[in-house]
């Protein structure tokens, strides 16, 4: 299995430090808020990434931390007069609640940072001892040129980031010895979460945090380290100066990084507001759609995220789901696979192995997906009412075993039943005599995502399956993409 490694900038053969076990540490996200759907992107390719080496009977590590102390998070808090743990909490809570909508398995370890300190300040500690790291006035600084790999990662060289830092003061900093150190322990403001420490009361800084939450859970060497590619600098090189400087071991044998989620072309991010959150997805969109969505790019692509390429990855998967159903209620009969049958098979067991060189391929999702396609269309063509139930069963199963590797689920939606559907109208109708316009509208709305239109006529209303049941969610889009681009349609 091939790996791209940020760290040697080339795919390397995937070798565990213990066979048969993989210890891999993503980054996770930083609590302010919803989850967007930028954050959504490493937790669906490195939740595919989990479950290949899983198919390939590795047993899996995974450990995904919540940033959960921090600027934004406590700025959040005091704009709503709160402790920074009520945002924190409440926004894991959603975190988690998109991710299982994602199908991102749980992790083997969720750790938070507030409950490491103990841990970081260990780490800091010795750092200082061995003479990486020191204190001034409550604030402990890294010193990054004790360390002298310090760039391997991001292919910096030490003196040119020396040269554009000389000029930078940063308030609250005069006591650092170069520009060039960054800080592990920042001493307590007013109003802001603080633990005791040798250093005085303070909380800790964000690099420290990876450092040891990956130590505890997976040991001071681990196979895979992954996250987005904006935190090849100053993130993960920090990490690398901390744990190595530390544990005098090589921290990560391989580094992968996904690519950017933009908008039209545009990088999204938080700060530049022209973000979605997945929440907001949801409403339009089955989950499913924006996992499809993600993974029929390759993973360090950039990706640009368009209410058409949304469309596409919607009618491609549907094509998969529909599939699967015809094969799941096709009436065959017969035990074993016929002579033609085991000669058929050999087009499904070719198809396999494309998709497995695919995925080895650096995880090539896209190239396998493409072949789940193939096996699609050559299912349509060879199973039918004439096939053998073992023939069938084989096909089926090996679909329904690919998708599930990338986390696509192949039971269709449950449809709303004709009773269930009457019955929300009747409720609708009795909100709206009650001037109860609120829920009346949410009913139409909550009928509207499940693909049933109303129509109010002088004969009371009338109801139909919308052909597309996306197509409305389609519509919407198309005004926020808009609003994205400043493009508001009439
Ligand atoms: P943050 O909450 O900003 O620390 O981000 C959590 C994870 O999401 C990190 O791995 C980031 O690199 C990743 N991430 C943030 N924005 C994007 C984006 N637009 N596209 C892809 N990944 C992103
Ligand atoms: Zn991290």
């Amino acid at each position: 299995m091939k790996i791209f490694n940020t760290l040697t900038r080339r795919k390397d053969e995937f070798v565990p430090i213990e066979e048969g076990k993989v210890r891999m540490y993503v980054c996770g996200p930083t609590v302010y808020n919803y989850i967007h759907i930028g954050n959504a992107r490493p937790m669906i390719v490195f939740d595919t990434v989990r479950r290949y080496f899983e198919y390939k009977g590795y047993d899996v590590n995974y450990v995904s931390n919540f940033t959960d102390v921090d600027d934004k998070i406590i700025k959040k808090a005091n704009e709503e007069g709160v402790d920074a743990s009520v945002i924190s909490e409440r926004f894991i809570k959603e975190a988690q609640k998109d991710m299982a909508d994602m199908n991102v398995k749980e992790a083997t370890h969720h750790p938070k940072a507030t409950e490491e300190i103990d841990g970081m300040i260990d780490m800091i500690q010795t750092l200082i001892n061995k003479g990486h790291a020191y204190a001034v006035d409550g604030t402990v600084y890294f010193k990054t040129r004790s360390f002298k790999d310090y760039g391997k990662l991001s292919k910096k060289n030490i003196d040119d980031l020396e040269a554009g830092h000389r000029e930078i003061k940063v308030n609250g900093e005069e006591g650092k010895e170069d520009p060039l150190d960054f800080v592990l322990w920042k001493p307590k403001k007013e109003g802001e979460p603080s633990w005791p420490s040798p250093w005085g009361d303070g909380r800790p800084g964000w690099h420290i945090e990876c450092s040891v939450m990956s130590k505890k859970y997976l040991g001071e060497q681990i196979d895979i380290h992954a996250g987005g590619e904006d935190l090849i600098f100053p993130h993960h090189e920090n990490e690398i100066a901390q744990s190595e400087a530390c544990n005098d071991k090589e921290f990560a044998h391989y580094w992968m990084h996904n690519g950017f989620l933009n908008i039209n072309n545009v990088k999204m991010s938080k700060s530049l507001g022209n973000f979605f959150t997945v929440r907001e997805i949801a409403e339009k969109y089955d989950l499913q759609v924006l996992r499809f969505f993600m993974l029929s790019a390759h993973y360090r692509s950039p990706l640009n995220f368009s209410a058409e390429l949304m469309e596409a990855s919607r009618n491609g998967l549907e094509r998969i789901l529909t599939a699967v159903d015809r094969l799941r209620t096709l009436n065959v009969q017969g035990e074993a696979c016929t002579e033609e049958e085991n000669e058929q098979m050999k087009v499904f067991d070719a198809l396999v192995a494309k998709y497995e060189a695919a995925m080895e391929d650096d995880f090539n999702t896209a190239d396998a997906i493409s072949a789940i396609f193939e096996m699609v269309k050559a299912a349509n063509i060879h199973v039918t009412e004439t096939s053998t139930a073992a023939f069938r069963d084989q096909i089926l199963s090996e679909i329904v075993r690919l998708c599930d590797v990338l986390g696509i689920k192949t039971e269709k939606k449950e449809e709303l039943l004709d009773d269930e559907i009457q019955a929300l109208i009747d409720e609708r109708q009795a909100a709206r005599k009650a001037k109860n316009f609120a829920r009346a509208d949410e009913i139409r709305d909550e009928l509207l995502a499940k693909g049933i239109i109303l129509k109010d006529t002088r004969e009371g209303v009338k109801w139909s399956r919308a052909q597309n049941p996306l197509v409305h969610g389609f519509a919407n889009f198309i005004i926020w993409t808009s609003r994205m681009s400043g493009n508001i349609l009439p």
